[in-house]
């Protein structure tokens, strides 16, 4: 017998019928035997729903007001599941963030967790029930509701399942695990069967919205193996954790998956993520001078602005001044924008540039350590594709170029081949679409 926590995303608990169909699911996993806590989601587009009305009423929401109006939405799922799982006969109940113990500090919007005290789930596993516990939300100091940020269920999912010493934390979704890249940009990638913890981080860091990142970061600091799979499917998924196998768990992994695995010499290249979502600014003529460059970024930090690459020319196209370009989350443009605007005269700066045009394509593997070519290749597959690079950063595990929007999709399905990455296998299935 295991514990198995189970976190079901938006696209899985869409409408009554998807709940009904979930619900069917944990009752099988714990007819095998196991104990089955669950994290949910917000019903399909809840989320997205609850924002465009508190934007219809106002353009500046109140933060604490608009982490209670969307806690609303996981209670919404997380109420009906109980009360489909007690009808097809496994007594259920649900809990909000507070009462399953989820403290938070007071960032709303952003909440940190700060203590995991799940007294009543554990209670509740006890006592033979299925506890079924709203995603993305706590309590502060204030007992004032808090949320982790969007897509931050993954989190719950994650913190529950390790205060609660679970087996494994599975996460369903409505494709079928982690993929060398997004299977509805490039077709012909394969599913990863086991992926390392800091591997998922690099993926999901840089644009793989199959996970939360922080979920990741969280799972990898206190060991908790993830499990990334379909809801609309019974196959195995993509097992993330310290191993290249996946972890042998109480009957949970079938042992011919696990020998067939162990057999796998891990590839170089795991995955090619890529982000559509950034945006890129030049501060053009910036006096080339010691100090010039964090006064900048202060006022680009001071601006809420989360800073991705940077690039600095000096003396390029003036003698005594520095070009610095950077990328951030298009969400954070306009107002490091502003920001820059407002502080030109104090920066000494020219002018200001900016491109939403852009697009990032990450590579990422932990063989990268030991490959000196694979840089090479991957620039040498840019050149035969006429794929121009403007900005490239790398960790020990990833190399990121950002190209422009529209040359990303060729940039991916080119450097994708050019590892060898290409699947034997049948193609990818997204099932609903959303990647939640
Ligand atoms: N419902 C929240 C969102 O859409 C949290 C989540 O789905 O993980 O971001
Ligand atoms: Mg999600």
């Amino acid at each position: 017998m295991a514990l198995i926590v189970q976190k079901f995303g938006g696209s899985s608990v869409a409408d009554t019928a998807s709940i009904r169909r979930v619900a069917g699911r944990i009752i099988a996993t714990r007819n095998q035997g196991h104990q089955v806590v669950v994290v949910v989601s917000a019903m399909g587009d809840t989320t997205d729903e609850l924002l465009d009305m508190a934007a219809e009423l106002t353009t500046n929401p109140n933060s604490r007001e608009l982490d209670i109006l969307l806690t609303a939405g996981e209670r919404i799922s997380m109420s009906l599941l109980a009360m489909a799982l007690t009808e097809m006969g496994a007594p259920a109940s649900s809990y909000t963030g507070q009462q399953a113990g989820i403290h938070t500090d007071a960032t709303y919007g952003h909440a940190s967790i700060t203590a995991m005290v799940p007294e009543r789930i554990a209670r509740a596993i006890k006592a033979g029930h299925i506890a079924v516990v709203a995603g993305f939300q706590g309590v502060n100091d204030n007992l004032d509701v808090t949320t982790l940020g969007r897509g931050g269920s993954d989190t719950t999912a994650v913190a529950l399942a390790h205060a609660l010493q679970a087996d494994v934390c599975e996460i369903y979704t409505d494709v079928d695990g982690m993929f060398s890249a997004d299977p509805r940009v490039v077709p012909s990638s394969h599913q990863l069967p086991a992926v390392r913890y800091e591997e998922a981080l690099e993926l999901a860091a840089h644009g793989a919205k199959i996970l939360h990142t922080r979920a990741v970061e969280f799972a990898r600091r206190y060991n908790v193996p993830l499990h990334v799979r379909s809801s609309f499917s019974d196959k195995e998924g993509t097992w993330i954790s310290n191993q290249v196998a996946p972890p042998e768990l109480a009957g949970i992994v079938p042992a011919a998956a696990l020998n067939q695995e162990a057999k796998v010499e891990q590839p170089i290249i795991s995955g090619i993520a890529h982000d559509k979502t950034q945006e890129k600014i030049t501060v053009i003529g910036l006096p080339d001078e010691p100090g010039a460059a964090a006064r900048m970024f202060e006022v680009v930090a001071n601006a809420g602005a989360k800073i991705g690459m940077i690039v600095q020319n000096v003396g390029v196209s003036e003698p005594g001044r520095a070009n610095i370009s950077f990328t951030l989350p298009e969400a954070d443009a306009r107002r490091a924008l502003e920001a820059l605007t407002h502080a030109k005269d104090d920066l000494g700066y020219h002018e200001l540039s900016d491109n939403s045009e852009i697009g990032i394509l990450s590579l990422v593997g932990a063989g990268m350590r030991s490959h000196p070519w694979v840089s090479a290749k991957l620039f040498g597959a840019l050149a035969r594709t006429g794929v121009n690079i403007s900005m490239i950063s790398t960790s020990e595990i990833r190399i990121s170029v950002v190209t422009g929007l529209d040359d990303l999709d060729v940039a991916l399905r080119a450097v994708h081949t050019a590892f060898g990455l290409d699947a034997v296998g049948p193609e990818a299935i997204v099932y609903a679409g959303s990647g939640r």
